[in-house]
């Protein structure tokens, strides 16, 4: 009989974010009258702006008539959005990228979990505890070794450097769960150390957009010779409320190169750019002119609007969870909140206890990997005023 692939044996039985809606649909099932804040996931609430709205419907038109119908488009994603995220996203931070650096897609999840394509299957992979569960599965359902790197409040939530050798090391800043961002010198040496080992860096900035401390490196490329070690993953999903719409892109750039197993070297680019071919075949054009719309003057604005709205909402809920004693990270820079739970509660009895008691839905840190026993995260993503009522009922029972 034809057999599975066992390495899908190795993963945790159930996926975190299934975990908590199994939990929350049986509350709600057993309390009808719930009002439930849903905390947890982490997706955006507010609508997109008016710029992409416009885009996407001039690009509905486009495709009304023979003249402007776009079908197939290009393997990399079309010129006009890689110029625009050229000169949009890296010109402004100094950092020179070539359009054949970048691959447009459908979104960052995609390409984070389907990277490893390109690199020998049985890598040693480093990935940063507590973390956003892609890597580790992904990594797994290919038969890698994974070993965790603790990330705490000792180091900041950014993880030691390690003393041992990695195939390939994951990073993700501005972070997912913990909020947590990193400073220019560390990731410096997170660049040294590649570039000396041989690692590679795959460097997650799904969350850039929201970082607003000018000293904090929204790329990896900021820092010397990360070409020669780092693929960047970026988003329009949280940038600009694309997890609807879907669109991302993937930076590798033209001078990185791993071993052809015959003592010459083969660049990751073209590799990526056969792979890419073989299997995808590009994300639409509605959702890539959507995109571009967020690099025109209009978009810019209102995204950031948008983004802005999110961190004051996420103050708010760190301003709370400090007055509740839960020694709050994040938040910041980034959308998410990393707490403590109280009195030395696992992530998932607290998790129950806010739901049984305040009906508010959080994520349970020990889901994000064992370093995030004893944490809880909370997005700033839901309604503003729902938010604030959340954090008064979670008050009120602590
Ligand atoms: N990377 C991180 C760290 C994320 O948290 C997410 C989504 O939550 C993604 C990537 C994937 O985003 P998308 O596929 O919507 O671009």
């Amino acid at each position: 009989m034809l057999q599975a692939n066992l390495n899908f044996s190795r993963l945790p039985e159930r996926y975190l974010f299934l975990d908590i809606a199994k939990r929350v649909a049986a509350y709600s099932k057993a309390h009808p009258e719930a009002d439930i804040i849903r905390m947890g996931i982490g997706d955006v609430t507010r609508p997109l702006v008016p710029a992409v709205i416009q885009a996407m419907h001039q690009a509905v038109d486009d495709c009304a008539a023979a003249q402007t119908f776009h079908g197939y488009g290009p393997e990399r994603g079309y010129l006009w959005l890689r110029e625009a995220i050229v000169n949009g996203d890296y010109k402004p931070l100094g950092v020179e990228m070539n359009p054949d650096d970048i691959f447009v897609n459908d979104g960052a999840k995609s390409d984070t979990g389907n990277i490893g394509d390109i690199l020998a299957p049985g890598s040693l992979v480093g990935i940063t505890d507590p973390v956003y569960p892609v890597y580790v599965d992904t990594n797994l359902m290919r038969g890698n070794v994974i070993k965790y790197i603790t990330c705490n409040a000792s180091n900041g939530f950014t993880g030691d450097v390690p003393s041992q050798k990695f195939d390939v090391i994951y990073l993700c800043y501005p972070n997912n769960p913990t909020g947590a961002v990193i400073t220019r010198s560390k990731l410096k040496e997170w660049v040294e150390y590649a570039l000396k080992s041989g690692a590679l860096i795959m460097y997650d900035s799904a969350y850039e957009a929201f970082i607003r401390d000018p000293q904090i490196p929204h790329s990896i490329y900021e820092i010397e010779g990360a070409r020669e070690c780092a693929i960047e993953f970026r988003s329009f999903s949280k940038t600009a409320g694309f997890t609807g719409v879907r669109c991302g892109y993937t930076v590798i750039p033209q001078e990185l190169m791993v071993s052809d197993g015959k003592g010459g070297k083969v660049s990751l680019n073209s590799l990526w750019e056969r792979r890419q071919s073989c299997k995808f075949n590009g994300a639409s054009y509605i959702s890539q002119k959507a995109a571009l719309a967020v690099y025109s003057e209009q978009g810019r604005a209102e995204t950031a609007a948008t983004i802005d709205y999110y961190l004051e909402t996420a103050r708010i809920i760190r301003e709370s969870m400090d007055a509740a004693g839960l020694e709050p990270q994040g938040g910041e820079n980034a959308p998410y909140i990393w707490a403590k739970t109280p009195d030395g509660m696992s992530s998932w009895q607290f998790f129950d206890l806010l739901l049984d008691k305040a009906q508010v839905v959080v994520t349970p840190g020990s889901g994000f990997g064992p370093a995030g026993e004893g944490y809880f995260r909370i997005t700033s993503f839901a309604d503003r005023q729902r938010t604030i009522e959340a954090m008064d009922r979670i008050k009120k029972i602590l």
